[in-house]
């Protein structure tokens, strides 16, 4: 990293730092149990420029590193995960424009996603098929200077609010192998025939709209193909995924540290058998643990943002990222719970908010099944002699 890009990352670290504890952490537990969209915050994360931390400052973004983006992450999970829940389809889709996109698309969008006022989402998963991408059935006919689009997409997160979509499709239903025929489209909300049919309740990850979407013959520009060249769009979206994987990783260290750094105060303060309970060996073992996993996953997480950040492959490392902090944070928040004794199990404390947000992290971008099938073939890739 430049000192340039040294400072500038800092000052943005220790900006979202305090924007967190004077803004986000006194109203999360509120406004998610209203389930209520936090516009203020979202407006204070674009103020900020965190939609365009990762955009090359030549389309006017900070151009700072994945490293520095997956600090910012933490720092947002530990607050209120929703909130880096607003940022990641946006960064995901920004990040395909500048790396796959052709030179006019880049100067059309990039632009307005460093603005952050009109987001973007990313819509791969499907009713029929999630960790199945080239089963996808959305499919775009090109008709003269213009693709018709139609079919259905399930969990798009941001769907409702989001000016403009990242749409997987297929256009070419016959590709041999299948993934081939895949196409990415950037597709304007307000086209007509684009139709968000429902919101979609869930058990945790409050405050952020995850609906299902329908395109109905829906007319796009040939020229919102990402990269103008049709069969592309399976390979720049998984590429776009490592991206993903990055922040979900990242939202699981935060999360796992709002809950450790919750569970270890409450330690020190209540009282069982005549002592705080942090002096019980079993309760302290128990931190000592916690706080162990969440430094190896951060290191795994700073390791696979280094590599994007060289420009590299990073499945791999993203792949190992996300899927031992997903399930590190998934045993770090009930550990937190057990801390907490009957205390963790009510509302009054943020544990059970932890908890209902943590198995969100073991599915989005990838379940850890699916992790672990990416980490197998980058091995063999590795180490498999011919
Ligand atoms: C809150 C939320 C927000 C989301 N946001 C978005 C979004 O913004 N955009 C988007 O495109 N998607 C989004 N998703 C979708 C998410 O990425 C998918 O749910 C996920 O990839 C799994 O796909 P699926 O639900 O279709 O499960 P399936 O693919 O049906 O999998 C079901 C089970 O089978 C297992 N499985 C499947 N294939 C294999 C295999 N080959 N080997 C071993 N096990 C396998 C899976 O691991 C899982 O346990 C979101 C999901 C949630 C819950």
């Amino acid at each position: 990293m430049t000192t340039a890009a040294n400072d500038a990352s800092a000052v943005i670290i220790r900006e979202v730092k305090r924007f967190v504890d004077k803004e986000v952490i006194p109203v999360a537990t509120e406004l998610e149990h209203k389930n209520e969209y936090p516009a203020a915050l979202v407006d204070q994360l674009a103020e900020m420029g965190v939609f365009a931390m990762t955009i090359s400052s030549e389309y006017g973004g900070l151009g700072l590193p994945f490293v520095t983006y997956a600090a910012v992450v933490e720092e947002l999970s530990r607050g209120w995960m929703s909130v880096a829940g607003f940022v990641n389809t946006h960064v995901i889709v920004s990040y395909i424009i500048e790396n796959f996109g052709t030179e006019e698309q880049k100067r059309q969008w990039l632009p307005i996603m460093v603005e952050g006022k009109q987001r973007f989402a990313f819509t791969l998963t499907e009713p029929d098929a999630g960790s199945d991408v080239a089963a996808i059935k959305t499919f775009a006919l090109k008709n003269g200077d213009e693709y018709r689009l139609t079919g259905n997409k399930m969990f798009v997160s941001n769907g409702r609010r989001a000016a403009y979509y990242l749409v997987l499709c297929k256009t070419d239903r016959n590709a041999n192998p299948p993934h081939r025929g895949i196409s990415a489209l950037i597709v304007d909300q307000k086209s007509p025939g684009v139709v968000v049919q429902r919101d979609i309740e869930k058990l945790g990850y409050k405050g952020l709209d995850t609906v299902a979407l329908s395109f109905d013959d829906v007319r796009v520009p040939v020229t919102n193909l990402v990269g103008g060249k049709e069969g592309d769009g399976f390979r720049q979206v998984m590429s776009g995924l490592e991206v993903g994987r990055i922040n979900v990783a990242s939202r699981a260290v935060g999360l796992a540290r709002a809950a450790f750094e919750d569970a270890i105060a409450y330690s020190f303060q209540r009282k069982a058998f005549g002592k705080p309970i942090f002096e019980h060996q079993a309760v302290h073992m128990r931190l000592a643990d916690m706080a162990t996993k969440i430094e190896a996953a951060r290191l795994l997480v700073k390791q696979a943002a280094e590599k994007k950040d060289h420009g590299e492959r990073s499945d791999l490392e993203a792949g190992m990222a996300k899927l031992f902090a997903s399930e590190m944070c998934q045993e770090v928040v009930i550990d937190a719970m057990r801390t907490f004794g009957g205390y963790g199990y009510t509302k009054d404390m943020r544990a059970e908010r932890y908890y209902r947000d943590a198995p969100m992290l073991i599915v989005g971008e990838g379940t850890s099944d699916i992790q672990k099938i990416v980490i197998a073939r980058a091995l063999e890739r590795l180490y498999k002699k011919e």
